[in-house]
């Protein structure tokens, strides 16, 4: 058996496709981080925290009310090193819990959460975060735990936001636990709601290393969709001009101001936009795992044509 593998023509390795633009991947489940690692991203542009949350069975604020913090903590450590590991040195953007409330409800000591006409705009992601600033801070104990062993690839990122305000009291919670954002740890927002989009200039101003596009929220919000009601599902578009002028102004003034932007919503995924966010000026893109060979052919491509296009510019000028 050997011997017939040896005869068999050396396999032609393929070289890396090579990008300026960093391509990522998104993690959902822990499990999953060895395969998002070996399509060869350049990181973690989103890690979800919900499943972790879920698949303990209990409800996040259950640890907190029958004093078992450490419990918490332990459940996050050990699924964030999952990933933290596998990417090492890459970096790992840690988004915090944005769960609706209509998501843990069946999780044991869910029961108490309140019931929502329209969970999409209610208690979810930062708002309700500061409002149980508990679970907040065990998550921001649970990174700097992971920083003190070593991982200082991973960051924070903060969904939901809408005012700047809250980016500025996230970061005052993270500080009471240790980290020091923008200092020993990157630290981000999403931009999922138009009201983020549209005074990007305060939040640069309060200070942040990244942003990155939840284009799944934007797109409801900025369009009116709910993206779980089928009934309106045909209008829903990440690809409508009002969605991409918002992406298009964030990604300007951001450049203007040296901060990262990025994306993270089901848009990196789709070729069509992606060239689009290239041409503006994104710095990365993170896609799923069965998305980011194509979407890094795609980034090559653009960034391919807009080189010759600035050479052939420059020659004639
Ligand atoms: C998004 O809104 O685009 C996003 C990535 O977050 P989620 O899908 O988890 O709401
Ligand atoms: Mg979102």
């Amino acid at each position: 058996k050997k011997e017939a593998a040896e005869e068999q023509p050396a396999m032609m390795a393929q070289a890396p496709i090579l990008t300026v633009t960093e391509v990522k991947v998104n993690v959902s489940m822990p499990e999953a981080a060895k395969k998002a690692a070996a399509t060869g991203a350049d990181g973690v542009g989103l890690l979800r925290t919900e499943h972790m949350m879920l698949t303990s069975g209990v409800h996040p604020k259950k640890f907190i009310n029958d004093g078992k913090e450490d419990e918490l903590i332990k459940i996050l450590v050990e699924n964030v090193l999952k990933v933290a590991d596998e990417f090492y040195p890459k970096p790992v953007w840690y988004r915090t819990l944005d769960a609706p409330t209509d998501e843990f409800i069946s999780l044991e000591g869910g029961e108490g959460e309140p019931y929502e006409h329209n969970p999409m705009l209610g208690w979810r992601g930062i708002r309700r975060e500061l409002d149980e600033p508990e679970i907040l801070r065990a998550e921001f104990k649970a990174i700097k735990k992971l920083h003190e062993q070593g991982y200082t690839n991973i960051g924070i990122m903060i969904p939901l936001v809408q005012h700047p305000d809250e980016l500025r009291r996230a970061k005052q919670i993270a500080e009471e636990v240790g980290l020091k954002p923008q200092k020993n740890i990157e630290f981000g927002i999403m931009v999922e709601t138009p009201g983020a989009a549209l005074i990007i200039e305060d939040f640069i101003a309060e200070g942040l290393d990244f942003v990155s596009f939840g284009t799944n929220d934007l797109t409801q919000y900025t369009l009116a969709i709910d993206r779980n009601n089928e009934n309106v599902a045909k209008l829903y578009s990440e690809g409508h001009p009002a969605v991409l002028k918002l992406l298009v102004r964030v990604i300007k003034i951001c450049n203007e101001a040296g901060v990262k932007t990025s994306i993270c919503g089901q848009a990196g995924s789709m070729p069509k936009i992606v060239e689009k966010l290239v041409e503006a000026g994104i710095e990365s893109v993170s896609a799923n795992t069965d998305a980011v060979a194509t979407v890094r052919e795609t980034v090559a491509r653009v960034e391919k044509k807009l080189v010759l296009k600035a050479a052939r510019k420059m020659m004639s000028e």
